[in-house]
């Protein structure tokens, strides 16, 4: 019996979904790093997004990356969050390749590079108008100018990102400017910009619809390898697998009560007050998975008549009341994950991993 609760994974899926993206890309000479920070950098995911096609892999963590490469993997690494000045030497010694956008950190990243005797490649970000990571446009040949001043520092391309914080999202203008940019780098500073990197699964639709400037030539894709989706449209991509992983809970416990709670409502445990409909007295089932396990938003139950109530820390409250079957304590009730659910049960120690129809090397 495996242990719960446990998320499956679907090795062969991510394979396939990893082709398939890639697929899309190379019809406009788009290289696709493999983000993996979407279920902690699983070192048998990262292994699956390689044998799928992917020649660098991208974590927005260091210990992730660090946890990459001592599992053997020699792909190329790339840092997909600015770094912090505090970590600048891991960097060197675990990443190939970062993002960055503050010149006071670049300093330290050459400062310390020089004692390697290495030179720290980049990818300068800008921002196309998210608000999230990168120097405004208007900032961009002054930025470049400085940065060609340190002598440790490779400037290998621009990036933007897209759909984080504002859900500001890519199109054929803001990609549009990025790619002015490059080019306005390359005549002004007469230093070669090889790589443009447009974003992250948000752009994808951009490639379908034939909208994507030509000269974009790398997208970072993290949900769309792990669950097939297109996440800020709310559509799967084609030709990919969304049960990828599945998340699996036991039910500890199985009673009628009332939809009505019984007393006065005050706060539930993370300060939210709660509101209930009367829907009379239902089949109740607590699953022992918590808030520290999930995103209760972001949970699909696979089968019908299962709906999800509520949840504290420890505890997942679902309505079975309308599940046609038997159903008893000890039961697993599972759930397909949407990108907030991954993230979490990944990252919880608690949840266990077990991994399938993985092709012995
Ligand atoms: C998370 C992230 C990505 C990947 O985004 P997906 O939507 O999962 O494809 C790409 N680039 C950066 C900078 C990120 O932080």
């Amino acid at each position: 019996m495996k242990n719960n609760p446990r998320v499956d994974i679907y090795l062969d899926k991510i394979v396939n979904n990893t082709k398939e993206i890639i697929k899309k890309c190379a019809k406009k000479e788009i290289e696709v790093i493999g983000i993996t920070k979407g279920c902690s950098a699983d070192v048998r995911v990262a292994k699956a997004m390689i044998k799928g096609g992917i020649k660098t892999l991208g974590d927005s963590r260091i210990e992730n990356i660090k946890k990459l490469k001592e599992s053997g993997i020699k792909s190329k690494m790339m840092l997909i969050r600015i770094p912090m000045p505090s970590e600048i030497k891991q960097l060197i010694e675990y990443v190939d390749i970062s993002i960055n956008s503050e010149l006071s950190t670049l300093k330290i990243i050459s400062n310390l590079a020089q004692k390697t005797g290495i030179e720290h490649e980049i990818i300068l970000m800008i921002d196309m108008g998210d608000l999230r990571e990168g120097i405004m446009p208007e900032e961009t040949v002054n930025t470049v100018r400085k940065i060609k001043q340190l002598p440790h520092i490779k400037l290998m391309g621009i990036g933007a990102n897209f759909c984080c914080v504002s859900g500001v999202m890519p199109t054929m203008e803001n990609l549009g400017k990025l790619v002015m940019l490059a080019k306005e780098i390359e005549e002004k500073e007469k230093i070669h910009i090889e790589i443009i990197s447009g974003g992250s699964t948000s752009v994808l639709k951009l490639i379908e619809d034939d909208k994507i400037p030509q000269n974009i030539n790398q997208l970072r894709i993290g949900v769309g390898i792990l669950l097939g989706q297109d996440d800020v449209r709310l559509r799967n991509l084609k030709g990919t697998y969304q049960d990828t992983f599945i998340l699996t809970a036991e039910i500890v416990e199985l009673k009628l009560k009332p939809s009505l709670p019984i007393g006065t409502i005050g706060r539930d445990a993370f300060g939210q007050i709660p509101v209930f409909k009367d829907l009379g007295l239902r089949k109740r089932a607590i699953l022992a998975i918590g808030k520290q396990d999930i995103h209760l938003n972001s949970l699909i139950p696979l089968k019908k008549g299962i709906e999800i109530i509520a949840a504290s820390s420890d505890h997942l409250l679902v309505d079975v009341t309308d599940f046609n079957g038997n159903i008893k304590i000890g039961d697993e009730i599972k759930f397909k994950l949407n990108y907030p659910a991954l993230l979490a049960a990944t990252t919880s120690k608690y949840v266990k991993r077990y991994y399938h129809r993985e092709e012995k090397k």
